[in-house]
């Protein structure tokens, strides 16, 4: 027997009924209806509270202390009601939300550079060390920059070449990093030595070619510049950037803003020229195209052709990146799924 039930009393009834009412009560909303049901303003337990008053004052005490604890007993089962069918609404939402939370966290994974920033950045680093500049150029170019500065006047079949994307007021997207060096050249005059990282636009997608690729531009315009210094300055970036030896070879060829020009091939940096299927059993690859600075592009520039000459070169960043991570898809980079991408974070360049 409880120490209430010997005290008696009519408030013992109440008690009883109150607790049993807030057992049943099925979620928070029903409970705090019980609660000012029973200890509200007008509820069961303050009513009762209320008319001690007409009871006879030696009485009243008692009753009071009674009544007291009568409601601190309700008010504890509230609480602890309540705690009960919290936790129940949580374990509810998290059942309903299929939320499995014995399942290890996603954690935060650390980010990195994209493979082709990563490759950009360490043919900078490599030129920069020889005492290049990099220069940057409008990826939105004019007519002027992108083909006739360099030797393409309207009616070039090489243009054709290009698949451009023409845009609105003469304007399209730039085909080639060689605008930079228009641009170079009719700011300041030479000696100059520097390279055009950039993105660039050609209509053409498929495994090897992206409608938005990287090529990388070098310029070199001086007094006595040689095709001998290009082929040189060529060979050891090529060697620095792949980190073998190799063999390297020019084949002649034609681009409209060079001249002589020439093709450049290395030793395939997979088999060491052993022959494999990336230089499809050559043993060369074909890496970049390079020539003279044509007189006319130096007379679109501003530049004394008798007096200075120089070389440029122009190579496909992506390629390079290619060539060094072995990926056969150019699709891949542009994708970027975060599982292909995942494996270069962290690289250096
Ligand atoms: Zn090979």
């Amino acid at each position: 027997m409880s120490a209430e039930h010997d005290q008696g009393g009519p408030e013992q009834t109440l008690t009883a009924r109150a607790l049993a009412d807030i057992g049943a009560c099925a979620d928070l909303a029903s409970l705090d209806e019980a609660r000012v049901r029973w200890l509200g303003r007008k509820g069961a337990l303050t009513e009762q509270l209320k008319s001690i008053g007409s009871l006879p004052p030696s009485e009243r005490p008692a009753a009071g202390a009674r009544i007291n604890r009568a409601t601190e007993r309700v008010q504890h089962a509230i609480e602890a009601r309540r705690v009960e069918l919290e936790r129940g609404a949580v374990e509810r939402a998290l059942a309903e939300g299929a939320v499995d939370v014995t399942l290890p966290g996603r954690g935060e994974g650390t980010g990195g550079l994209h493979p082709i920033t990563q490759t950009r950045l360490r043919i900078e680093q490599i030129f920069r060390q020889a005492g290049f500049d990099v220069a940057e150029g409008p990826e939105i170019e004019d007519d002027f920059h992108n083909f006739e500065a360099l030797n393409l006047p309207p009616d070039h079949p090489a243009r054709a070449m290009h698949d451009t994307f023409y845009l609105k007021g003469g304007y399209l997207l730039r085909t080639h990093t060689s605008p930079v060096q228009i641009r170079a050249m009719r700011s300041r005059p030479p000696p100059l030595a520097l390279i055009a990282p950039g993105r660039v636009y050609r209509r053409d997608s498929d495994v090897s070619h992206s409608p938005m690729f990287h090529q990388i531009e070098g310029l070199l315009v001086d007094e006595n510049v040689s095709f001998a210094h290009l082929k040189a300055a060529l060979h050891h970036f090529m060697e620095a950037f792949f980190e073998q030896n190799l063999s390297m070879r020019l084949r002649p060829s034609y681009f409209p803003f060079t001249e002589p020009s020439a093709e450049v091939d290395i030793s395939c940096v997979l088999c060491q020229g052993r022959g494999c299927r990336v230089c499809k059993h050559t043993g060369w690859l074909e890496i970049a195209g390079c020539g003279m600075v044509h007189p006319r592009v130096f007379e679109a520039c501003g530049v004394d052709a008798e007096r200075f000459t120089g070389w440029a070169f122009g190579a496909g960043i992506d390629r390079l990146a290619m060539l060094r991570h072995g990926v056969n898809d150019l699709r891949l980079f542009f994708e970027n799924d975060l599982r292909f991408l995942a494996g270069f974070a962290g690289g250096a360049p």
